[in-house]
């Protein structure tokens, strides 16, 4: 099960992320749940999906 952090929104470099569903920058970046450092996980708040960024 996931469930929302509040306490990670500190900000920085939470924004930016592109929403490969609807396209919007209106997400949050997630912590990584393992060491797969070469993806990050974020959240949609546009249309409430998570997804990943390779980078
Ligand atoms: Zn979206």
């Amino acid at each position: 099960m996931r469930e929302p952090d509040p306490s990670v929104t500190t900000g920085g470099d939470e924004t930016g992320a592109e929403c490969p569903y609807c396209g919007s920058t209106n997400t949050v970046r997630e912590h990584p749940k393992g060491p797969s450092l070469c993806r990050s996980m974020h959240y949609c708040n546009g249309c409430e999906q998570p997804f990943e960024r390779f980078e």
